[in-house]
């Protein structure tokens, strides 16, 4: 059906919809089971058993299975069987650490799917855009990511933007009439209609949808969606690189200790399988699972302290971030808005009530004139509520707060305009609106024009001072109106200075009468934006949050620089950030305007000062993550409007936020702020450096375990032992202790003092740190106690395979329980913080007295039972890497205390 041609009426007819009552819940639930949800449908993800035999098609498995086969052949059918049990164990952690990585995945894209407003049982409600069906009203909004295709109803100066559609990147204008027969053929031609994955760029409109899913016009053009399969991060990369390379070195190794096995004239086919099973504990094919399940695992995690995570890379690159520059207004302030003061020529007021209650008092300022009955007072306080999108939501049951709908600036207007004494309602229907200029954050004014019952249409205009200035001639005083003078400018503006350096966020209200009558709304908006008459300014209070000083004390200890960016005035920005710790002194505060005027190399050479950039408009916080980024920071960025889209995606972390944001600032983000909170972004740097602790640790026990059974093997024909381990010892070790134990790291806690640190380079290589260096030297002494066990019991004629056997998995259990904090001792952090890794610590040394005590696993891994003193140094030397580890700490700490690579005091703003 040819939309484009028809009416609305009849689109919605057809439909069957009703343009004021939408679809009935019924009738949309028949719909969307009719027609499945509205969604793009992807290429299937993996099933689960694609899974499961992915983990089989690493080479080293293959040749080992391959080997078990052959022993099975040669008739050897135990260790055939032990073999092939311990590959499929090892497959099934393996699998059951991807399955969970993507589940968490799948959870996470839930969480952040994208939302729309419809109309549905005569209310409009904000649904899951999945949920949206043919005939649905949809309501559309500056910001507003289109669900579906969707007829135009109307749409007062609407301007989307269909790039992702037509590729063309300037917004295109749509109007709701109806185009000539033969028009609309291509799809870019169609004006009075509106496409899934379009963003609306300016206006709004309501539409009545025609086709969802994969019916849209996205939809056939996509086809099919590539899964979501993430790239892989840069520590996934990196991880991978390395992997190969110990890989490489290791198989190199197995291979020495294979030539030298067999020159010393052990039997071949032993050789074979020893060097064989040390290859496969020594290769670390998990390692890039292990970043990826903890990505996963962390962002999940987050998402319960209200972070969304939507690139899994944020994660990583949280714990790099050096800058993060926040907005200021709902994000740092709590955005609950409430009319203070009111500021005419004629004299001041002061307004209390309580929260957006529409009741409450305006009183004389001390002193001043009563402004109650003049004209002034009444014309500012319409024109306030006049120009208006938000609307006042009752208690929903008695006792509760009022609350709003839309923007809090202007709802905190119309609780102000009932506190005056205002009935919106009747003046909404007195004075219906004809046409509009909407709030833009770059212009940073908003006008409307409306119908008056004398027929000259009434203006109401709002917005930051400077920016309504320029289009009023007109001030109204006690007497009326009278042209505004530069004696009123002058007194205008000290007034708007001192509220807004009081904290106020101060707006200017102005209004007037067009002469015209019954014109065009269009040819209308071509005369309203000058001669208009100045009433007054309001000044709206909007306390910091709580939580916000605190959060940007920790954001500095951990050598982060806080940085405001705000539309608002510089004199409130000022205000706020002074009380918040953001500016400090010897930082600078810088408008919009001297960015605009001196240029991108002024701001790159003081970037590092500015603390505070106030009146800026979206666009120049491109120029502030930019200028940041010359200089080598991680800049998080935060953004709600749609001009912040593409400042976010330059950000090295968009952060969007979840309640006030537009659906295209959420999706330009790398991350979604549930509470929209400031605190929560340092909540989830600490999440992100815990996160990045975690993989470090795993993988330096799980290349230590492989290093110090390498240096055992190798070393061991030097010393005059024998072959000290099985192979099937081998890869027993491995499983248990490899398996579980660096899994039980991945969840350890943050360690106390993870903020008092510095931000990790970005590029880090993960082995830094002199990590490699431990790998071998604890590596070397994990195999040198062992050897040490073994030679002692060889010579005394004791069980000493067995004896070395145990060490080596006992070895390792201290050293995951040393590993648990890089810095601090393990008796500070206490046991209780980890219980999964006491418990994962406690069945591993029980099933390794198992194995050497029962007897049918005695017979499996050739193991023999160990006399109680035996036993007892057995444990005693294998507690040795735990001290070693736990020593290493301490000079590690002693050190850095002396030259202090813990931040202590200021050096930390900057880089
Ligand atoms: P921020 O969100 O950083 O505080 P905004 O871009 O929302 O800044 O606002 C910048 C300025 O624009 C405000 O200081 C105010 O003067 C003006 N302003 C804000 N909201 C509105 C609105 N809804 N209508 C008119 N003017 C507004
Ligand atoms: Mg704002």
């Amino acid at each position: 059906m040819a939309w484009w041609a028809s009416t609305p009426d009849v689109a919605i007819a057809e439909l069957g919809s009703n343009v004021s009552l939408g679809l009935t819940s019924a009738a949309a639930a028949a719909r969307r089971a009719a027609d499945g949800p509205n969604e793009l449908v992807e290429a299937a993800t993996k099933p689960a058993w694609q899974l499961f035999l992915g983990q089989f098609a690493s080479t080293m498995i293959i040749v080992l299975l391959g080997a078990g086969l052959v022993t099975a052949l040669i008739g050897d059918l135990t260790d055939a069987a032990v073999i092939a049990a311990v590959v499929v164990l090892n497959a099934l952690i393996g699998f059951g650490q991807e399955h969970r990585a993507e589940r968490a995945m799948v959870a996470l894209r839930r969480m952040t799917q994208p939302l729309a407003r419809v109309v549905r049982d005569g209310v409009v409600r904000t649904v899951r855009a999945a949920d949206i069906v043919r005939g649905d009203i949809l309501h559309l909004d500056a910001g507003d990511l289109v669900a579906a295709d969707a007829r135009l109803i109307d749409a007062p100066n609407l301007q989307v933007n269909e790039a992702a559609l037509t590729g063309e990147s300037v917004p295109v204008e749509k109007t709701a009439g109806v185009l000539a027969p033969g028009e609309g053929q291509l799809v870019a031609d169609r004006g009075n209609m509106v496409f899934r994955g379009t963003a609306i760029a300016y206006g709004r409109g309501r539409a009545v949808v025609t086709a969802t899913g994969m019916h849209t016009a996205l939809g056939e053009i996509a086809g099919l969606l590539q899964s979501h399969a993430a790239p892989p991060t840069p520590l996934q990369r990196q991880l991978a690189v390395l992997g190969k390379w110990i890989a490489i070195g290791a198989v190199a190794t197995c291979a020495i200790v294979f030539v030298i096995g067999v020159a010393r004239g052990e039997p071949i086919e032993l050789m074979f399988f020893t060097a064989l099973s040390l290859a496969v504990a020594a290769i670390p094919e998990s390692l890039p699972a292990v970043v990826t399940v903890s990505l996963a695992l962390g962002a999940h995690r987050m998402a319960k302290h209200h972070v969304l995570i939507r690139k899994l890379s944020a994660v990583e690159t949280l714990g790099s971030v050096t800058v993060v520059a926040s907005d200021k207004t709902g994000t740092l302030t709590q955005g609950r808005m409430s009319v203070e003061r009111l500021w005419t020529v004629a004299g001041t007021l002061r307004v209390s009530g309580d929260g957006y209650e529409p009741s409450g008092a305006i009183e004389c300022a001390d002193g001043a004139v009563d402004l109650h009955g003049m004209s002034v007072l009444d014309d500012l306080v319409l024109a306030a509520a006049l120009c208006n999108d938000a609307s006042l939501v009752p208690p929903a049951r008695p006792g509760a707060a009022w609350d709003i709908s839309g923007d809090t600036t202007e709802g905190a207007l119309l609780a102000f305009a009932g506190r005056a004494g205002l009935d919106h309602a009747a003046a909404t229907l007195r004075h219906p609106r004809i046409a509009e200029l909407a709030f833009d954050s770059s212009l940073k004014r908003m006008i409307t024009v409306h119908d008056a019952p004398d027929g000259r249409p009434l203006v109401a205009a709002k917005g930051a001072l400077e920016a309504v200035l320029p289009i009023v001639t007109q001030i109204a005083d006690r007497e009326g109106v009278r042209p505004i003078t530069p004696a009123d400018l002058d007194l205008v503006r000290a007034a708007a200075e001192a509220d807004s350096a009081a904290g106020y966020r101060v707006l200017a209200v102005a209004g007037g009468r067009l002469a015209s009558t019954k014109a065009d709304p269009l040819a209308l908006l071509g005369s309203v934006e000058r001669d208009l008459v100045l009433y007054g300014l309001v000044a709206l209070a909007d306390p910091p949050r709580a939580e916000s000083a605190d959060a940007v004390t920790a954001a500095r200890s951990a050598g982060i620089t806080p940085i405001m960016v705000t539309g608002d005035h510089p004199a409130t920005a000022r205000a706020i950030a002074t009380r918040l710790g953001i500016l400090t002194p010897g930082r600078a505060v810088m408008t919009g305007a001297e960015l605009a005027s001196e240029g991108p190399e002024h701001l790159a050479r003081h970037v590092g000062d500015v603390a505070v950039y106030a009146r800026t408009t979206p666009e120049q916080k491109l120029d502030i993550v930019a200028a940041w980024q010359a200089r080598g920071a991680v800049v998080a960025m935060t953004g709600d409007g749609v001009n912040d889209a593409p400042a976010l995606r330059k950000a090295d972390i968009g952060v969007a936020m979840g309640i006030s944001g537009t659906e295209v600032s959420k999706e330009a983000a790398d991350m979604v702020l549930a509470n929209d909170n400031f605190a929560t972004i340092i909540g989830a740097v600490r999440e992100g450096r815990r996160i990045y602790d975690n993989i470090k640790r795993s993988v330096r026990f799980g290349l230590t375990v492989g290093s110090g059974e390498i240096w055992l093997i190798f070393l061991a024909p030097f010393v005059g032992l024998p072959l000290p381990l099985l192979p099937i010892q081998i890869l027993w070790v491995n499983l248990v202790t490899h398996g579980l134990p660096g899994v039980a790291l991945a969840v350890e806690p943050a360690e106390p003092d993870v903020m008092r640190h510095r931000p990790r380079p970005r590029d880090e290589a993960i082995l830094s740190g002199g990590l490699w260096q431990h790998i071998l030297v604890d590596g070397l002494l994990l195999g040198a106690v062992c050897l040490g066990i073994g030679l002692w019991g060889y010579m005394s004629d004791r069980p000493w395979q067995t004896m070395v056997f145990t060490s080596l998995a006992l070895l390792q259990l201290g050293n995951a329980l040393a590993l648990r904090s890089n810095r601090q001792s393990v008796f500070g952090l206490g046991l209780r913080r980890n219980p999964f890794l006491l418990v994962v610590l406690a069945g591993t040394l029980v099933l390794q007295l198992i194995l050497i005590y029962w007897p049918p696993a005695q017979r499996l891994l050739s193991t023999e039972a160990l006399s109680l003193p035996d036993l007892a140094v057995v444990l005693v030397a294998s507690t040795a890497l735990f001290w070693v580890v736990e020593i290493q700490k301490l000079v590690g700490r002693r050190s850095s205390r002396a030259g202090s690579s813990v931040l202590s005091t200021r050096s930390m703003d900057g880089i």
